[in-house]
């Protein structure tokens, strides 16, 4: 049997390197993909601090594009030697949910490298990925444009594109969003493409609020202020009309609800690992609205649209790169966020 490179978890913060059999074409609806490039996803940490429940050792990484090496006959629209980006998501097309258009949910589907929790797909740290249903989950990368160009888009940046669009953003709107690491930034980015008047950029991170900032966000340190207190004083004591929470934990969403106006949104995307007490005391009579979303990746034909005509540019993003082989070293330097990291591209 072919063998093949792929990033293994064993458990708490151990990650390496193994040479395992290659993935082969299961169904006439798949596709095998070589992967041409990869990063690691904050959502990666979950698994990395053994946070979810999936029992190691598993395959890992679920943020990839590559070149379509085998094509099932029952997909169409693509050729072998294709160029493509792939949704994190694997979704069926036909199930309840995804009749619904929540991919997401898909009773069929799943997430890459997540183990038997999603679905028991392979990881994208690796040098090829078996796509199912690979009709819906790929899609083709425009001949002018680099896989750096697209790589977030199955992932990070659809996940930032969802947290503005659930909040539901007007021209004019003020929007925070709470969280400057990958998915922050990009809901930042995605925030901008429904004309707010400013977007605010809560973090406790200074050289990430300086990438913020460069993009055209009013930063916040959280380490230095009360982020409520100082966007009542930047609203004329109102609020924002959207919060966003982009991080995944209590202290981000409890800033999202205090800092939100009487009839304004919270959208959050992050991924929770730890419960919070609720204030329904001081949120009962807001008429606020709280959306809770996962990446919405039907929005991947739109967004790599906009990457095509210069809309979005999210390649600031990646900091640094680094062999495959080096994906354990890589794991090290993205958890403790050593050398101003933002992404880690991973070259099989
Ligand atoms: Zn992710
Ligand atoms: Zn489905």
């Amino acid at each position: 049997m072919a063998k093949m490179k792929s990033l293994i978890f064993y458990g708490a913060r151990e990650v390496s390197i193994e040479e395992v059999d290659r993935p082969t074409m299961e169904k006439p609806t798949d596709a095998l993909v070589k992967v041409t490039l990869s990063t690691i996803c904050g959502s990666d940490l979950h698994i990395y601090h053994e946070e979810l429940p999936i029992p190691p050792p598993f395959p890992i990484g679920h943020e990839f594009v590559g070149v379509i090496e085998e094509l099932g006959k029952d997909v169409s629209g693509f050729k072998e030697g294709d160029r493509v980006a792939a949704s994190c998501v694997v979704y069926c097309g036909q199930c309840y949910y995804c009749q619904k258009g929540l991919y997401g949910h898909c009773e069929k589907g799943g997430l890459y490298g997540c183990g038997a929790l999603m679905g028991n797909l392979g990881g994208t740290q690796a040098e090829y990925v078996r796509v199912p249903y690979a009709q819906l989950g790929l899609h083709k990368i425009p001949d002018e444009l680099t896989d750096e160009q697209v790589l977030y888009v199955g992932d990070i940046l659809t996940t930032g594109f969802t947290a503005a669009r659930k909040g539901n953003i007007l021209p004019g709107d003020i929007v925070a969003v709470f969280g400057s690491g990958p998915v922050g930034l990009c809901a930042q980015v995605c925030a901008q493409l429904f004309g707010p008047a400013r977007v605010i950029a809560v973090d406790r991170l200074d050289y990430r609020l300086e990438v913020s900032r460069q993009i055209g966000c009013e930063p916040i340190n959280a380490a230095r202020e009360d982020p409520a207190a100082k966007i009542k004083e930047l609203t004329e004591g109102r609020g924002v009309d959207v919060a966003i929470e982009a991080v995944g934990i209590p202290a981000t969403m409890a800033g999202c609800l205090s800092s939100v106006r009487p009839g304004g949104r919270v959208s959050a995307v992050g991924i929770f690992s730890q419960p919070m007490e609720f204030p329904l005391p001081q949120l009962c009579m807001l008429d606020i609205s709280l959306t809770m979303s996962i990446c919405d990746v039907q929005w991947m034909p739109a967004l790599i649209k906009l990457i095509q005509n210069k809309k979005i540019d999210l390649t600031f993003l990646g900091t640094h790169s680094m062999p495959l082989a080096d994906a354990a070293k890589a794991y090290e330097i993205f958890d403790q966020k050593q050398d101003l990291v933002l992404k880690i591209l991973l070259r099989p």
